[in-house]
């Protein structure tokens, strides 16, 4: 017999008949052997429309008070899942993130989990209840209820996986895995059976958004099995772990698309020792987060850098950057955010040569400029114009994925 812990995210709760389908899946579990602990997401909308209510109210409510607001979600959801469960003729137990020792730090609506204190839920599965507990949640060292972050059951899981040793973490959602590209998008997209740690948070990171990057790394520090799946096709899913069987032979297991970026370059800098630590010590300070640096060779004394931010943060960089412009000394500085980034990741590449000149030629046929290219260990990132990232995406996907079918 076998631990099982099982996350269902907002869609596969959102009403009635959804609910009672949880409570199939969970049911079956149970009844092969396994025990069974199941966290769950608020239904549907829930969480945007109770943050809808709160600003009705006061539009600046304090984050405890949000937390308070926002958990009753999820209360509602573990709840209703257990009485179908009930309803279904088993043992169950809904417990609140409190009630589940779900124990986090006091940042109100992005807290840590620090420790989990099973005790309780060890005792209902003991006695071989079901165990339902509120995702997205847990109480501080005030007795305050918090909240993880949006998205934040994904976590809750996780962590409930890895305190409690469990053999394996499932996380269902609407879509049934994670596919080589956006599957909605990219034509000849197809599921993957298994992915790395290390694959998914940077899957996660670039926009695929399947599942909490938060969790991702829980579970990569922990050790803990997780396999993606969705709750409606009832199909094998998508298996994430250290290592996977297919690392050796395929080097590329997704190309993904980026469009919150945008590219500041500093023109006419002087080629002297300090001008980057000086550019970049001072977006560190503004707390802005560079991406992509580019630098070109120094020329009659001069030199230009480019490089990339958040979407969100150019407006303040350009500031920052202008602000210093005596001290930095700079021509002139142009900002453009009409570009997006286009990534192919795999854990394999590293091993592997010519996966870049396969990503460039797949651009060229395609008539793709290339702005700005980056590397790292399994990725290779390029920034191209916003209004390519779509035909960029699929050109380098049907270079990689298309001619053999599995690719590569
Ligand atoms: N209900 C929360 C949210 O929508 C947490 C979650 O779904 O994981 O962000
Ligand atoms: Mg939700």
């Amino acid at each position: 017999m076998s631990l099982i812990v099982q996350k269902f995210g907002g869609s596969s709760v959102a009403n009635a008949d959804r609910v009672r389908n949880v409570a199939r899946i969970v049911t079956e579990t149970y009844r092969r052997g396994h025990s069974v602990v199941v966290v769950l997401s608020a239904q549907g909308d829930t969480t945007d429309d109770l943050i809808a209510k709160a600003r009705e109210i006061n539009p600046k409510a304090s984050k405890r008070e949000m937390d308070m607001l926002l958990s009753t979600g999820e209360q509602i959801s573990i709840a209703l899942c257990a009485m179908a469960i009930e309803g279904m003729g088993y043992q169950v137990v809904s417990l609140t993130g409190w009630q589940a020792g779900m124990l986090t730090n006091s940042a109100y609506g992005g807290a840590r989990i620090k420790r989990i204190r099973t005790e309780r839920i060890q005792r209902e599965l003991d006695k071989r209840k079901i165990v339902l507990v509120a995702g997205f949640q847990g109480i501080n060292k005030y007795d305050d209820i918090t909240t993880l972050g949006r998205g934040g059951s994904d976590t809750s899981a996780v962590a409930l996986a890895a305190c409690l040793h469990a053999d394996l973490c499932q996380i269902y959602t609407d879509v049934d895995g994670v596919y080589t590209a956006d599957p909605r998008k990219v034509k000849g997209a197809y599921k993957l059976e298994e992915i790395t740690f290390d694959e998914m948070l940077e899957l996660a990171s670039l926009g695929a958004q399947v599942l909490h990057n938060r969790s991702v790394e829980m579970a990569k520090r922990y050790n803990v099995n997780l396999e993606v799946l969705s709750s409606f096709s009832g199909v094998p899913g998508t298996k994430v772990k250290e290592v996977v069987k297919t690392m050796e032979k395929s080097h590329v297991s997704g190309v993904a698309k980026d469009k919150d970026v945008a590219r500041i370059a500093l023109i006419g800098l002087a080629d002297e020792p300090g001008i980057a630590f000086k550019v970049f010590s001072l977006l560190a300070r503004g707390r802005i987060n560079v991406d992509i640096i580019l630098q070109s060779i120094g020329r009659s004394e001069s030199k230009d850098i480019s490089f990339t931010v958040a979407r969100g943060d150019m407006e303040q960089a350009q500031a920052l950057l202008e602000k210093n412009r005596d001290t930095l000394g700079f021509n002139s500085i142009e900002v453009n955010d009409q570009v997006a980034k286009v990534s192919v990741v795999g854990a394999g590449m590293v091993n592997n040569s010519g996966v870049a000149a396969k990503m460039f030629e797949a651009l060229f046929s395609a008539g793709i400029n290339i702005n700005m290219i980056s590397t790292s260990e399994i990725k290779i990132s390029v920034l191209v114009d916003e209004r390519d990232a779509d035909r960029a995406v699929q050109a380098v996907h049907d270079r990689f994925f298309s001619e053999f079918g599995s690719g590569n």
